[in-house]
C-alpha cells in the first residue's frame, strides 16, 4: 500500500479525501502513492469502481500532468482486472466533470463501469442531451475556437 497523501493538499470537507485519510471506510481495490481505487458504494453494475487522485482536485483541468498520468495509468491497469473479476464483457469509463455533467462529489474520480452483453445499458453517447445538428462550417468554427482556446 502507498503512503498517505500530503495533508496540505487535502480538503477537510471532501468525502473522497476522507476516504484517502481512512476516516471513512471504503472497499479499496488498488492503491499507489498517488492514486486510490475503490468500489462505488452505490454501483451501477457489478464491480463499478472509482479511481481517484489522492490529493484533492475538483475538476479534470485542476490535475497537474503527473497526477493526470498517474490516474489514467491506474485506470488502464485495473480496468481489465475489474472486468475479469466480475466476468464482464466490457466497461464504460468516464468522468462527470462539473455539476452540469452530473458531478456530485467535487473530487475528480474516474468511473469504471463494467458492462455485460445484453445488460440493457447504453453507450457513453447516451449521456448528453439533444444532439445539435451542425453544418460543416459550424463544426469548422467550433474546431477553430477550441484549438485557439487550447493554444491560449
Ligand atoms: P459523481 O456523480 O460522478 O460525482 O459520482 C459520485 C459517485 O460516488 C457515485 O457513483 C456515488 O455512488 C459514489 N460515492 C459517494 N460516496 C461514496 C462513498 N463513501 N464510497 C464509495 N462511493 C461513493
Ligand atoms: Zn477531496
Amino acid at each position: 500500500m502507498g503512503r498517505a497523501a500530503d495533508p496540505s493538499r487535502m480538503s477537510d470537507t471532501c468525502i473522497f479525501c476522507s476516504i484517502v485519510d481512512g476516516e471513512i471506510p471504503a472497499r479499496t481495490v488498488y492503491e499507489t502513492d498517488d492514486v486510490l481505487a475503490f468500489l462505488d458504494a452505490n454501483p451501477l453494475a457489478l464491480g463499478h469502481t472509482l479511481v481517484i487522485p489522492k490529493t484533492h482536485a475538483e475538476r479534470v483541468g485542476d490535475l497537474d500532468a503527473d497526477l493526470s498520468s498517474a490516474v489514467f495509468d491506474a485506470v488502464s491497469e485495473i480496468t481489465p482486472e475489474v472486468e475479469a473479476a466480475v466476468d464482464a464483457d466490457g466497461a464504460n469509463i468516464g468522468i462527470n466533470d462539473g455539476e452540469a455533467a452530473g458531478q456530485e462529489v467535487p473530487h475528480v474520480h474516474v468511473h469504471v463501469v463494467p458492462r455485460f452483453d445484453g445488460d440493457g445499458g447504453a453507450p457513453i453517447h447516451a449521456v448528453a442531451g439533444e444532439r445539435p445538428d451542425l453544418a460543416d462550417e459550424e463544426l469548422d468554427a467550433i474546431a477553430a475556437d477550441v484549438s485557439a482556446a487550447i493554444d491560449g
